[in-house]
């Protein structure tokens, strides 16, 4: 970085942003910098009218008759159709069900019972832990299951890939650090190994432009809350490729997986299409919330949001390289743009507390054990002048200490 960052250049970056009309579709509380998308993305307008539609009209005058008329009963199809554009997936190979950690235990039996000869499911030791714990879950009712849990990427993914290996468990971009893997290329290494490759895609959906069917990716699986903005809880998607159809079978077999669920039939015939991945009934409610995001992200450029998120958290970098200089803070995240995906992580051992102090004066932020502090940045919402307000707050914070103020040191504080 060679020339100084001034307020006045850093305002002029937001000027002819192709994104800039987004940010009025959002609910922005009033100062707020909401730099925590990344954990729970901010409110589109649009959701509060779909939520009254879908409880007013379709719930309260409609009743039952809306499974059909409102399209209740496919709604997590269409759904998937959707977001398959945003994740590089052919038609009717993605559906909206569940949670991510549930659709992952269903994706990592269906990896299984395509690999009946193989053993071992491996993934992340360092991954977000619910990919391992459900890991552990589904290896605890298989018999004859092995868990291995190693450091996976690019370069070292081969040592850990033998014969006996069934499935990969690993995520996209990297939940602490941000790091993006190269999904194509371990995909590749995985397949030459003769296992089946599962992704982890909360940390990339609605920010990254994915491509599953380049990278041949078998399964995959990710939040709609985060970056997707569907609101709190909202259900996860599930992704199958086309080829594996009918052919998996996964154990939450429940009636809306089923062929012919209104048949009723006293036995399991599972369908032959995406629809086997479901198990029960689906919050309709929340899944409304999520369309009314998803059809914002129809008109959505996905290489302009991800050009403005390296904008975006270069720019992060840049001025905490120039304002924080010697206060403490350490950049963690790969300083290569290309390499990163939308969340800056800085290190420090107060990190809960600086994260505190900051979200009191209006700058919210996320951490993570030990000593991780997470900012994330949706371009859909967010300008390079709230970049700037965000790193001026946090040069006060480390300069004045005030983090150091009790109540930013409480026990049992979360963020
Ligand atoms: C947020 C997140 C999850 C969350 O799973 P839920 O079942 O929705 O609670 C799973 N995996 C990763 C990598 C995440 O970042």
């Amino acid at each position: 970085m060679s020339t100084i960052l001034t307020e006045n250049g850093v305002r002029k970056m937001d000027e002819g942003d192709p994104l800039a009309t987004y940010r009025d579709q959002f609910y922005l509380p009033k100062d707020v910098v909401y730099l925590d998308g990344n954990s729970l993305g901010a409110a589109p307008k649009a959701a509060f009218d779909e939520l009254e539609t879908a409880a007013k009209t379709e719930w309260a005058d409609q009743l039952i008759r809306s499974w059909r008329g409102a399209d209740w009963w496919v709604l997590g199809e269409k759904l998937g159709n959707q977001l398959a554009e945003l994740i590089g997936a052919g038609p009717d190979q993605v559906t909206v069900c569940d949670t991510t950690s549930i659709n992952i235990y269903k994706a990592l039996h269906a990896a299984l019972s395509l690999r009946p000869d193989r053993s071992v499911i491996l993934t992340e030791a360092e991954g977000f832990p619910t990919d391992s714990y459900i890991a552990e879950g589904v290896q605890s009712v298989r018999d004859r299951t092995e868990l291995r849990l190693e450091d996976l990427d690019e370069d070292t993914i081969e040592d850990y890939l033998d014969e006996t290996v069934a499935v990969v468990l690993i995520n996209h971009i990297d939940y602490r650090s941000a790091s993006v893997r190269n999904m194509k290329a371990i995909t590749e290494k995985i397949h030459a190994a003769g296992a089946i490759a599962v992704w982890d895609l909360c940390h990339s959906a609605g920010i990254y432009p994915v491509d599953l069917e380049a990278a041949n990716a078998d399964f995959a699986a990710g939040c709609t809350y985060k970056y997707l903005n569907g609101g709190p809880g909202s259900p996860a998607f599930i992704y199958a490729a086309k080829r594996h159809h009918g052919s998996f079978s996964q154990p939450l077999s429940g009636w809306w997986g089923h062929v012919e669920p209104f048949a009723f039939e006293p036995n399991y015939t599972g369908d032959t299409g995406i629809r086997r991945l479901l198990c029960g009934t689906q919050p309709i409610l929340s899944m409304r919330a999520l369309k009314a995001s998803l059809d914002m992200y129809d008109t959505v450029d996905m290489a302009a949001v991800r050009k403005k998120s390296q904008s975006l958290t270069s720019l992060f970098i840049d001025l905490v390289d120039q304002e924080c200089d010697g206060l403490g803070v350490t950049v963690i995240s790969p300083r290569d743009a290309d390499a990163r995906g939308s969340q800056v992580s800085l290190a420090h051992g107060n990190g809960a507390a600086i994260v505190h102090a900051l979200t009191e004066r209006g700058v919210i932020g996320g951490f993570r054990e030990p000593n991780v502090m997470r900012f994330g940045f949706a371009p859909l919402y967010l300008t390079h002048h709230d970049v700037w307000l965000s790193v001026a707050h946090l040069k006060e914070v480390l300069e004045t200490e005030a983090w150091r103020e009790d109540r930013f040191n409480a026990a049992g504080k979360i963020s």
